[in-house]
């Protein structure tokens, strides 16, 4: 599956906003966006006009998609999910998201950013309800567990995550146990659970264009 493969610190400064995208470095002063808050390119330290309302719905759109880790034509795919569930498109849109296992394993604490967690997905480490599920995209539902394979315990890397997880607090719609290194979706989470600092209407606003 195709992925952008540029520096992701360059994808932060263009939204302006820190994605988190790099683990550990996102919380120290390495940050880019601490440090060069700035549009990047060539003219980006002039580049700070008013933005039209569809820039405005566009930022918002490549935001999201850019702090999820998806490309454009699947996030269009989610998007035309969401307008088919009952509710608000643009909550149930942030909730079929998160409801992504890269993202689950991330919550959880079992990695440092999605990226990792798409990665250690990807490599089959994780098992959901005691079978290996390797894509990334693989959508959980509320009951379902998911697990770190025994023989990936011995990873040196996850052994550290497991030390780092201590002290990162998963969200209250799943359930942990950092010693075992599984967890459960207790069931989908509310829009106050989902931490992720996008409004959402925009992006429906840019889709209904
Ligand atoms: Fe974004 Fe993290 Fe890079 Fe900062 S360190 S710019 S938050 S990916």
């Amino acid at each position: 599956m195709a992925r952008y493969r540029g520096s992701v610190c360059r994808l932060c400064r263009r939204e302006a906003t820190k994605l988190f995208l790099k683990g550990e470095r996102c919380y120290t002063d390495k940050c880019s966006v601490d440090k060069r808050n700035y549009v990047p390119g060539q003219h980006g330290q002039s580049r700070r006009g008013k933005q039209s309302q569809y820039g405005i719905q566009l930022r918002e759109k490549q935001k999201a998609r850019r702090m999820y880790g998806i490309m454009e034509n699947q996030f269009r795919r989610y998007f035309r999910k969401a307008e088919k569930i009952k509710g608000i498109t643009g909550e149930n849109l942030l909730r079929l998201l998160e409801m992504r296992l890269d993202n689950v394993v991330y919550r959880l604490g079992f990695a440092s950013s999605r990226p990792e967690a798409r990665q250690l997905v990807n490599h089959g480490h994780f098992l959901v309800n005691g079978r290996k599920v390797d894509i990334a995209s693989f959508s959980v539902s509320a009951g379902d567990e998911i697990e770190l394979k025994e023989k990936s315990k011995k990873s040196p890397r996850l052994k550290e995550l497991a030390e780092l997880a201590e002290g990162h607090k998963a969200p209250e719609w799943l359930e942990r146990d950092i010693e075992n290194f599984k967890g459960k979706v207790l069931r989908n989470p509310d829009r106050e659970e989902i931490d992720a600092p996008v409004e959402e209407h925009l992006i429906v606003e840019f889709y209904s264009r």
